[in-house]
């Protein structure tokens, strides 16, 4: 891991310190592309074709109702924390719900808002290289939270042509409605067309390698009116640590997210006192230890520890790189909070590891990453719904409004706009245009 003085560090320096290896589309994009057209004018039988090409696998049924395949057995210690993590998920994203919202702007205006579940949604699982029931849960329960009606999770089946069966399990725990067992730009592409088999869904959720990011960046700017949850890059923390941060801790998350790939980034911030060589050795014994060494060793490559002089200067840094994990692994970590802007989770503390919230705390793990967090947020509840905004006026609120509205309307040379309002308080005449 390189290592960086922070006051050595002119704005150029930590504009490239905050910037995330570049992620070039354009030939993605002419893998892609013909992909998404094709499973558009063939359905079921590109996306067979695809997944026997890039997941070596004959499919018979593509898109299944999730009641249509078998029940999956689980080893019962892995079912109990499954069950576990699904419950504390459940209790966060459904105390998000939030009341109706009503105002009356003036006597006998009423303007209201409301929450109304997206019909239907894709959820992306991701299952190339490793498999991730995790994410089935992070995606599927907000989604039936929300009261979504169909729910399509689409995973890469395994070789066999099965879906993990711990994936299954999330998915029927939570009230996932189909399965489409296909992964990849063909598995986004037949969820925004729909297929025979799959129902043709109005927003698609969850990460993915960069042919499933291309593929949803193509399909929201396609005829397909399909959106998209946020752009998605390789997964990222920064920990923030004092002197009182033990090495091995430190070492042990820079790690964990380190192992997911090797375009992963670790950043470790590092408060005056602390030694930095310590983290450093640590970092290397531990990799060591780990089975996905090698891999894990590649994104500690372009991973990199910097040393700042002030609790101002660790936050500062922060918010300019805005990381998708943010661990403050310091004293009084709650004195952090105000300093804080841009992050997609925060993990405070010297007991509250990254680990928690990729599985099982309540919050979500499908997270902004390449710097997205100064815009967008993570995946919630809201992320299944959308508003919807309600008003309803009183003769009298018409009679208040209406003369101002007339105005604006003519204003804007709109004259029926202006005409459904002065017919309605008997200012116009319906036979002649005034
Ligand atoms: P994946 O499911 O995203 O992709 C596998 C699919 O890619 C295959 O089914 C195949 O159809 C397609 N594919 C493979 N090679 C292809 C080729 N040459 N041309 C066209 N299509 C091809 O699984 P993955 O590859 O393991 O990637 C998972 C990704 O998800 C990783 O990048 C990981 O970092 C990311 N991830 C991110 C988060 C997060 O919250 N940000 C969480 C979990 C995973």
């Amino acid at each position: 891991m390189k290592v960086y003085q922070a006051e050595r560090m002119d704005e150029a320096a930590l504009r490239e310190f905050a910037s995330r290896p570049r992620i070039d589309f354009t030939s993605i994009l002419g893998t892609v592309s013909p992909i998404v057209e094709d499973v558009r004018a063939r359905g079921d039988e590109a996306v067979k074709e695809y997944t026997a090409k890039f997941d070596r696998v004959q499919l018979d049924a593509v898109c299944v109702p999730i009641e249509e395949l078998p029940a999956p057995q689980l080893d019962p210690e892995a079912a109990a924390a499954f069950d576990l993590a699904y419950a504390n998920i459940r209790a966060f994203h459904a105390a998000q719900t939030a009341a109706p919202l009503e105002v009356e702007t003036m006597p006998g205006v009423r303007c209201r808002r409301l929450a109304r579940p997206i019909a239907a949604v894709g959820l992306y699982v991701p299952g190339g290289s490793a498999v991730l029931p995790s994410s089935a849960l992070m995606l599927s329960v907000p989604a039936a939270l929300a009261g979504c009606e169909t729910i399509v999770l689409a995973t890469p089946p395994r070789p066999d042509g099965s879906i993990t069966p711990e994936v299954l399990y999330c998915a029927r725990k939570a009230g996932v409605t189909h399965v489409l067992k296909a992964g990849g730009a063909q598995a986004v592409a037949a969820m925004a067309w729909g297929t025979a088999s799959c129902p043709k869904v109005d927003k698609i959720c969850g990460p993915g390698n960069q042919f499933v990011t291309a593929a949803k960046m193509v399909l929201q700017n396609s005829e397909a009116m399909v959106a998209i949850d946020m752009p998605a890059g390789p997964s990222e923390v920064m920990v923030i640590a004092d002197t009182g941060a033990d090495p091995v801790h430190i070492a042990i998350d820079l790690l964990s997210q380190a192992e997911h790939g090797p375009d992963s980034q670790a950043v470790l911030v590092a408060l005056p006192g602390v030694d930095v060589e310590a983290v450093q050795r640590e970092v290397e014994r531990q990799c060591d230890l780990l089975p996905r060494a090698e891999t894990t060793r590649r994104a500690l490559a372009h991973s990199s520890i910097v040393q700042v002089g002030s609790k101002e200067e660790a936050a500062a840094l922060s918010n300019k790189y805005a990381p998708e994990h943010l661990i403050v692994n310091c004293a009084d970590a709650e004195s952090w909070l105000p300093l804080l802007q841009h992050a997609g989770s925060v993990f405070l503390g010297r007991f509250t590891p990254e680990s928690v919230g990729d599985y099982a705390s309540g919050t979500n793990h499908t997270l902004p990453t390449y710097g997205y967090a100064r815009m967008y947020s993570g995946v919630g509840l809201d992320t299944f719904q959308k508003w919807m905004t309600v008003q309803e006026l009183s003769a009298q609120g018409l009679q208040a409004l209406g003369p101002a509205v007339a105005k604006l309307a003519e204003v804007e040379g709109l004259d029926a706009h202006r005409r459904a309002v002065t017919l309605r308080l008997g200012l116009s005449s319906p036979d002649k245009f005034d």
